[in-house]
C-alpha cells in the first residue's frame, strides 16, 4: 500500500468502526425485557407508532426486547388519555398524570388522585426545578419542592400509594472546573436537593422514582450522598434518564459498584420524547443502543447519550441488569407486572 492509501485507512478506520459499532451491537441478554420508565411522547398517535416501529427494529436487528414504556405526557400535554395511549401502543405504554411547573401547590387536587389511580394512571410525574427555568415571573415565595403548599398532595400520594413518577427536583451540577451549563451554582443546587430531603423526611412511606438519579450522579461525592439517601429512605428509587452522558465525570468503578450495590432501587430510563421522521427513528435507536452498550458492555461508547463524550461501559452482571431493566418497575408501579404478563412475558 502506498503511503497515501495507508493514511486514508488510518483516517477512515476509526470512523467506520465507530459508525458500525452501534449498528452491529446485539445484546447478550435477548431474554431480558426492557422498560423505559421516563418518556414523553404524550398522546401523539404517530409518535407512539414510531416507538412501536423502533421496538420491531430493535428486536430484529439487535435482539433487544422492549416490553413497555411509561409515558409521562409532556409539558404541553400533562394529562393524556391512557385509553388512547394504550390502544395506540398495543398495550406497551402506561401513563402518568403530570405537573410540569410545580409551584405554590401541585396541579392535581389531592382529592382527585385516587380517581386517577382507578383510571389506570401509574404515577404522578412532578417537575420542580430549578424553579427559574419555568417560573421566572413567579419567583416570589418559596419555589422549592418542599413548599408547604405541596404537602396535602404528597400526603395523599403517600396514603393511597400513588408513585412519584420520575420526580425532577434539580439539574446536574458537575465537579469544580466542569460544572456544566445546567445548574452551575452549587449553592442553588444543594438548596434544591436538601428541599427534597425535607419532603422525604415528612413522607417516609411515599414511593418515589427520582428522575435522573436525583441528579446525584455527576460527582463521586454525590454518589456517596445518594448511598446515604437510599439507605435512609427505603422508598426512594432513581431512574437513569439522561444521566448516561455524565458517567465520565465520575470514577467508573465507583459508579459500577454503586449500581451493583443498589440494583434494587435503580430503573432504566431515557427521557426520550416524540419524534416525527424515519431518520429520527434511526437516531433514537442509536441513542437507545448507546445506553444499552454503556450498561451491558466493557467497551468505550462514543457519543454518550445525547451525542456527547465517550463513556466507558459498565459491564453490569445479568442479575443487576434484570432489576434495572424491568424487575424494579414491575415491583414499584401499579399495573406493570400485570401488563407484562398480559403481553406474554413469563415472570417469576
Ligand atoms: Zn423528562
Amino acid at each position: 500500500m502506498n503511503s497515501r492509501g495507508f493514511l486514508l485507512l488510518v483516517i477512515f478506520l476509526p470512523v467506520l468502526s465507530m459508525e458500525t459499532l452501534h449498528g452491529q451491537f446485539k445484546t447478550k441478554y435477548p431474554d431480558v425485557p426492557r422498560i423505559d420508565v421516563h418518556t414523553h411522547v404524550a398522546a401523539d398517535v404517530q409518535g407512539i407508532a414510531n416507538y412501536l416501529a423502533l421496538r420491531t427494529n430493535m428486536l430484529e436487528r439487535h435482539d433487544i426486547d422492549f416490553a413497555l414504556w411509561i409515558n409521562l405526557g409532556d409539558r404541553n400535554n400533562p394529562l393524556v388519555d391512557p385509553i388512547i395511549v394504550e390502544q395506540a401502543s398495543e398495550g406497551r405504554m402506561l401513563c402518568s398524570i403530570a405537573d410540569y411547573a410545580a409551584h405554590d401547590g401541585l396541579d392535581h387536587d389531592p382529592d382527585s388522585l385516587q380517581h386517577y389511580l382507578d383510571a389506570g394512571f401509574v404515577g404522578y410525574k412532578i417537575w420542580s426545578g430549578p424553579w427559574y427555568r419555568r417560573l421566572e415571573e413567579q419567583s416570589e415565595g418559596h419555589p422549592y419542592i418542599d413548599d408547604l403548599a405541596h404537602e396535602p398532595t404528597f400526603a395523599e400520594m403517600e396514603r393511597i400509594g400513588m408513585v412519584g413518577a420520575s420526580v425532577h427536583i434539580a439539574d446536574p451540577n458537575g465537579p469544580w472546573g466542569n460544572r456544566g451549563d445546567w445548574l452551575a451554582d452549587p449553592v442553588e443546587y444543594w438548596k434544591e436537593i436538601t428541599a427534597w430531603t425535607r419532603v422525604l423526611e415528612k413522607h417516609p412511606d411515599l414511593v418515589v422514582v427520582m428522575a435522573h438519579g436525583n441528579w446525584l450522579l455527576c460527582q463521586d461525592a454525590q454518589i456517596d450522598y445518594l448511598r446515604y439517601l437510599l439507605t435512609t429512605f427505603p422508598n426512594l428509587n432513581i431512574d437513569l434518564a439522561a444521566t448516561f452522558q455524565y458517567f465520565h465525570l465520575v470514577q467508573t468503578e465507583n459508579l459500577r459498584a454503586f449500581m451493583i450495590e443498589w440494583a434494587d432501587r435503580i430503573l432504566y430510563a431515557t427521557d426520550i420524547g416524540k419524534w416525527t421522521s424515519q431518520e429520527q427513528t434511526t437516531e433514537r435507536m442509536e441513542q437507545y443502543l448507546r445506553t444499552f452498550q454503556i450498561l451491558e458492555t466493557d467497551k468505550q461508547i462514543a457519543g454518550g447519550f445525547f451525542g456527547g463524550p465517550t463513556i466507558p461501559g459498565l459491564n453490569l452482571p445479568k442479575e443487576v441488569l434484570e432489576k434495572i431493566y424491568f424487575k424494579n418497575a414491575a415491583r414499584l408501579y401499579p399495573r406493570v407486572k400485570e401488563q407484562l404478563i398480559h403481553l406474554g412475558y413469563e415472570l417469576d
